[in-house]
This record gives C-alpha cells, sequence and structure tokens, in this order.
C-alpha cells in the first residue's frame, strides 16, 4: 500500500468514519441497510467444499436474531480468531439471501479485544486490499495501527510544517493536532478544522515548491534580451495587420515583451481557445526577435499545419524585408542545402516546419525564439532539443488549443509561466451545435445537403479509438460508403483521411478538401488539429459519445472560421450513459473552451485530462481541484508571497517549512516544458 514508514501510515487518511457506538439488532437489518454493525454470541461456525469452492460461515446471534458471516477467501486467519460462545462484533456490507441477513467478509473482532488507546467517537475505516484482509489488516485494523503510532509519539515529536505565523493567520490547527482529528477526531468541528487544515497543507506544500522552481529559474537562466521593439514591428503593426488586436492578444503580447525584455530565458505557455488568434500573436513576438538582430523559429504538428503557416505568415509579411522559409521531411535535399546556408549565415529570419527543423543539421545563427504550435503532439525531449540549437537558450513560446482548467494549470503547469487567451476575436458568428441520434441520420444528411448545395464543406468524424479500433475501422468505413451513397459522384466529391493511410496519402487528401476540389472530408481524429478551411461550416461527429469534451470541441473549432454561419451536429447512439448525456449537453450549452475543460475536469477527474498523466504533482491525498478550488487559489497566494520574500526560506520563522520540504528528498516536478 505505499507504507514504509510511520508519516506514510500518519498520512494514509481513512475514507470513512463508523459510529462504533453504533450496534443494529439484527432484526433491524432490511434490505435498504447498506453497511452496519452488528454484535452478538457466536453460535457456531461450519466449513463446507474444497479447494476453491471452499467457504467459511458463522453465525452471529443477538437477542433479535441470528445472521451470517460468510468468506470465500483467508479463511486460515479467520478460523484462527473464531471461538464458539465469545461475543464478536461484525461490520460490513449488509445483503440478504433468501430473506436472510448476511455479510460477505466482514471485519469481525473480539469484543474487549480494545487495543485502541485513543479516544474518540468515531471509528476511521480504511480501504485495504482483498490480500491484507484476508491476513487481518482490514480497514478497522489499519485504525489500531495507527491509534497504536499515536500512542507512541508524543505530540512535539511530530513537528510542525508550516510556520507559526501562517497557522495564526489563517486559524489552522497544528499539524499534530490536524492529523490526529483526521484519523480519531474528538468531534465533528475538530474534524472539519483538521480537514481544513490538511487540504491547505497539501496546497501549499505543493504550490511552495512550484513558486520554488519558478522563481529560480527566473533569477538563474540566462537568456537573450529584446530589449526594444523596432522599424518590422512597427511598420507591421501600422500597415499590415488586417484589424485590430483583441483584449486577450495585447495582454498576452504585453506578458511575452516582458519575458524576453527581462535577460533571463522565457518558458511560457500560451493557451488559446480554437480561433482566439494565437498565430498572430506569435508572428508578432517573432517580430520582436527580429528586430532585436534573431531568428525565429516556427514547428507545427504536421506537414499541412507547417504548409498552412508558412502560406498565412508568408501573405501577411509580404513587403517586408523578411526571409521566411519552410522546411518539412518532403523538402528536396537541394533546397534543404540552401535553407541550412541560410540559416547558419542569418539570412533567413523565420524558419517554418515540422519536426524536421529540430534535427541535428539543422542550425541557426543566432536563434532567439522557437514557436511550438498545438504542444500536445510533441514530446518533451523533441522540444529539449530546441534548446541546443544556440548558445544561450532562445525563447520558447508553446501554443496550445487545448484549454487546461486554472486550478489544473496551477497545480500541474504551475511552474510554468502561462498566457491565457479567452476572448475570440469580435464578429465570429457562433456555431449551433445540435444532439441527434443515429436513427436521425438521414435527416442530418439531408441538412448537409443543403449546406453543400449552397457551396459550403462539411467533415464527417469518425472515432478511432486503440481499445476498439478494429470495429471503429469497420464503421469508418461503412460510414465513407453510406455517405458516398448519400452524396454520389459527380455531384460530390467525397476525400477521406484516417490513421491507417501513408502520410502522404492523407496529406494528399486533406489538401483536396482544403483547395475546394472534395465537398466533404469524412476521417478520423486525424484532422483534429488547427486546420483551417473557412468555407468549412457543418461538423458532423458520428459515435460522438466515444469522444471527450475537450477532443468534441477541438473538433467543433474546424468550423466557424469564415463568414458563414455554422453548425456542429453531434451523433449518438439512443442509448448512452448519462456521463456521455451529459456531455453532449455541455457542448450544446457553451462554446468556451475554458467552461468545457472544467467540465470535463468536473467529470472525469484530474487523472484523465490530457497531459497531465506524466506530470505526478496531481496526488493529494485529501484536497481536491475541482471542489477546494478557493483553498487552492489561496494556498497559491501566499505560497507565492512567502517564496518572494524569502527565496531560499532562510528566514527562521521559514524554518518548518524548509525542514519538511527538505525531508521530502527527490520528489521535485519536472520544471521545464522544453
Ligand atoms: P488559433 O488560435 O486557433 O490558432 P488562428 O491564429 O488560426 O487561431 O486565428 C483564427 C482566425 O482569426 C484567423 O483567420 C485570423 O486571421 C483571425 N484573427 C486573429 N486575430 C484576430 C483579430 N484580433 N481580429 C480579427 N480576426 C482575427
Ligand atoms: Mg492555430
Amino acid at each position: 500500500m505505499g507504507i514504509f514508514t510511520y508519516a506514510d501510515l500518519l498520512y494514509l487518511f481513512p475514507y470513512r468514519h463508523i459510529d462504533k457506538t453504533s450496534i443494529t439488532k439484527i432484526e433491524h437489518l432490511t434490505t435498504g441497510t447498506e453497511f452496519a454493525q452488528v454484535q452478538g454470541k457466536l453460535w457456531y461456525f461450519e466449513t463446507t467444499g474444497s479447494g476453491s469452492a471452499k467457504r467459511l460461515m458463522a453465525y452471529l446471534k443477538d437477542d433479535t436474531g441470528v445472521i451470517e458471516l460468510t468468506w470465500f477467501k483467508g479463511m486460515t486467519w479467520v478460523e484462527k480468531i473464531l471461538k464458539q460462545d465469545e461475543i464478536y462484533t461484525a461490520f460490513g456490507k449488509i445483503s440478504f439471501f433468501m430473506d436472510k441477513a448476511q455479510i460477505v467478509h466482514p471485519e469481525i473482532e473480539l469484543v474487549n479485544n480494545t487495543a485502541t488507546a485513543v479516544k474518540s467517537y468515531l471509528e476511521p475505516v480504511y480501504s485495504t486490499t482483498e490480500k491484507l484482509k484476508s491476513k487481518g489488516l482490514g480497514g478497522r485494523q489499519i485504525g489500531k495501527l495507527t491509534a497504536a503510532l499515536f500512542s507512541l509519539i508524543p505530540e512535539k515529536d511530530l513537528e510542525e510544517n508550516l510556520p507559526y505565523y501562517l497557522l495564526q493567520r489563517l486559524k489552522l490547527i497544528s499539524r499534530y493536532e490536524a492529523l490526529l482529528n483526521i484519523h480519531f477526531p474528538s468531534s465533528a468541528a475538530k474534524y472539519e478544522q483538521a480537514v481544513r487544515r490538511l487540504k491547505f497543507e497539501e496546497f501549499f506544500i505543493s504550490q511552495v515548491r512550484l513558486a520554488m522552481v519558478r522563481i529560480e529559474r527566473h533569477r538563474k537562466s540566462r537568456g537573450v534580451i529584446f530589449g526594444k521593439v523596432g522599424d518590422l514591428f512597427n511598420t507591421f503593426y501600422k500597415e499590415h495587420l488586417p484589424f485590430s488586436l483583441t483584449g486577450a492578444q495585447k495582454r498576452v503580447l504585453k506578458e511575452i515583451r516582458t519575458d524576453t525584455g527581462s535577460g533571463h530565458q522565457m518558458n511560457r505557455l500560451l493557451q488559446g481557445d480554437v480561433g482566439s488568434g494565437k498565430t498572430i500573436v506569435a508572428l508578432l513576438s517573432m517580430l520582436i526577435a527580429i528586430d532585436n538582430g534573431f531568428q525565429c523559429c516556427l514547428m507545427a504538428p504536421t506537414e499541412i499545419l507547417s504548409q498552412q503557416h508558412f502560406a498565412t505568415i508568408s501573405r501577411m509579411v509580404e513587403g517586408l524585408p523578411l526571409q521566411v522559409k519552410i522546411l518539412t521531411g518532403s523538402t528536396p535535399a537541394k533546397d534543404r542545402k540552401v535553407i541550412h546556408k541560410g540559416l547558419t549565415e542569418g539570412f533567413i529570419q523565420i524558419l517554418i516546419g515540422t519536426h524536421a527543423l529540430i534535427e541535428e543539421t539543422v542550425q541557426f545563427k543566432n536563434l532567439g525564439l522557437a514557436v511550438v504550435d498545438e504542444q500536445h503532439r510533441f514530446g518533451v525531449e523533441q522540444r529539449a532539443k530546441l534548446w541546443k540549437k544556440s548558445l544561450i537558450p532562445p525563447h520558447i513560446l508553446v501554443m496550445t488549443a487545448t484549454p487546461i482548467p486554472r486550478t489544473l494549470a496551477m497545480t500541474s503547469y504551475g511552474e510554468l509561466d502561462y498566457s491565457v487567451m479567452d476572448e475570440l476575436p469580435p464578429g465570429r458568428q457562433p456555431i449551433t451545435t445540435v444532439h441527434r441520434y443515429e436513427t436521425n441520420r438521414s435527416k442530418v444528411l439531408d441538412f448537409v445537403r443543403t449546406e453543400i448545395d449552397a457551396g459550403r464543406q462539411t467533415y464527417i468524424v469518425f472515432p478511432l479509438i486503440e481499445e476498439s479500433a478494429k470495429m471503429d475501422y469497420e464503421n469508418l468505413m461503412s460510414g465513407y460508403e453510406n455517405v458516398k451513397a448519400f452524396f454520389p459522384e459527380p455531384a460530390y466529391w467525397i476525400s477521406m483521411v484516417h490513421g491507417r493511410q501513408p502520410w502522404e496519402l492523407k496529406e494528399a487528401n486533406m489538401k483536396r478538401f482544403k483547395n475546394g476540389d472534395t465537398q466533404i472530408l469524412v476521417g478520423t481524429t486525424v484532422i483534429e488539429v488547427g486546420v483551417d478551411v473557412p468555407n468549412a461550416t457543418v461538423m458532423v461527429i458520428e459515435s460522438a459519445e466515444k469522444f471527450g469534451l475537450s477532443q468534441l470541441h477541438q473538433l467543433r473549432g474546424r468550423v466557424g472560421r469564415g463568414a458563414e454561419k455554422s453548425y456542429c451536429i453531434l451523433i449518438t447512439s439512443t442509448e448512452i450513459s448519462n456521463e456521455a448525456r451529459e456531455r453532449m449537453k455541455t457542448l450544446v450549452q457553451t462554446s468556451n473552451g475554458f467552461e468545457i475543460a472544467e467540465k470535463d475536469l468536473e467529470i472525469r477527474g484530474p487523472g484523465d485530462i490530457e497531459g497531465t498523466r506524466q506530470s505526478g504533482v496531481l496526488n493529494f491525498r485529501l484536497a481536491s481541484i475541482v471542489h477546494d478550488k478557493h483553498i487552492l487559489e489561496a494556498a497559491k497566494k501566499i505560497a507565492e508571497e512567502v517564496v518572494e520574500k524569502d527565496p531560499e526560506l532562510l528566514l527562521e520563522e521559514n524554518n518548518p517549512l524548509k525542514q519538511y520540504l527538505l525531508s521530502l528528498k527527490g520528489k521535485t516536478p519536472w520544471s521545464k516544458i522544453s
């Protein structure tokens, strides 16, 4: 169970308490009783069967009736402790078999075997494993160990880990008192105080560590300085920028300016909802770098996205004295040579491309800024290669369209600097989202036809997940045939993309759709990231119940990029889980990626959210980033205050905290995104 030390045992908190003073009479047990504790004399017990069919039955009798206790496993230990005619208490889940109450695998103990030295009106119950249970270490026995431990540690030996001034200021009880009361509450009020204190402690300790990493990095890292905003930026801003920036774009740009002018390396994560306009922020940042004499690169996860960025950016900077080049897997060797030369000699200022641009052969004269688009498609190691491209590591801007809920960002990305763009450019038409059952698919396709006949394009997406890949693949193929039958050539043209195609074919099919040669793109989620086809107005998602919320939101973001009204149609089977129904409802109701991310977190819990699994900083025992947001916010704020005032925790008053952090050796969170 991961318990190696006394401290581990102290921090194994009970998942519930039972009122041990309460004993239910056997005749009062009903089918509605969930858990109960009964007490009675052991009438008799017997074993039946043998080998794996062996079972042990014991009958406990109080003055109102008899209950059957049954074991299928771990009988050796139970048989040893059972003695006829002794009084036992038994606790467990009550079930009824042929009208008779029974408990399968109860926790059983001899009465007057009261080793518990701690006074508490409630008895803690811990989660344990079947294996431990079969050795007599059930959920209540762990409580006995904990009680025994408490009787051995004097209060003074359990050192406080929070500064005393914080305990006073926040009216928190001491660590000893909190731990004692979380296990053995002396009152309901004390229990609440213990919970509050320990939740704060969890968040606070993790926030202090994150703040220390962040502040340390700011102090120690060396970064190239973009000291000024020059001609390129100004000319572009005044004469080329086709719109005015949103407030969010301006704010983020300012944050980037501050970072890149500070002399320390920027390592910033920019989260912007789909369509919030991250590309222009990237471009403006690059112009600042170039104005200061540095080169830049922009890395995208696919060939087609690189092409798209290259086209957009080249078009926008037309007329400016700038060399923009693209480098991907399909760049011919001879062009590649020219690019390599241009980079080392410094006359190419902006290089756009795929993974190809982190290959070792690609060297810059003075790379100052590396932008990584759609972050989650790149591995950490791949990004690390960017650092090695110049003597002083370039500034890094990682952009993602997958919003991360604030609380999650605070905990799992807390050591990074991050910016949020939660505002869409004005004038966007909202996307109408509806949920339809598959029994109405032909109506949906009728609607698609009216849109296509009006000159628009449509995506039809099918799930393809690893666990059911074969079936999903067949669904995709039969779905494709169905769409083809509905939209026959030559009136309609369809392209299909999926992960099993060679990438050249995939990209070619994608391109046909992008160029308007096909009106329908049938595919799996390979189309999810970043593709921009303003003429596409309908996104049909088949088996939408199989997708997660943020993925659905991403897919929806592929439409609504042009001037025309757009639609997202979620098709599900009629029988879907409540959770899936909840997801559909959320999408229909809101188009705000951050709200959706919050909801996702609420429904699924932090463990499943993309990008958090590897971070290992979410192992909170008590506190929940979903339910204890306000505690987290407070802990973060206070942690920052403490660390800013005393970055190395040298002050006497912070010594308890320092000593505790030192004792948590070897558990540092990863400190860099790239
Ligand atoms: P994303 O953040 O999803 O990468 P893009 O950068 O592709 O978004 O921008 C989406 C679209 O919005 C592009 O066509 C872009 O030109 C446009 N856009 C970006 N910023 C603004 C703005 N401030 N005002 C109007 N349109 C904008
Ligand atoms: Mg983008």
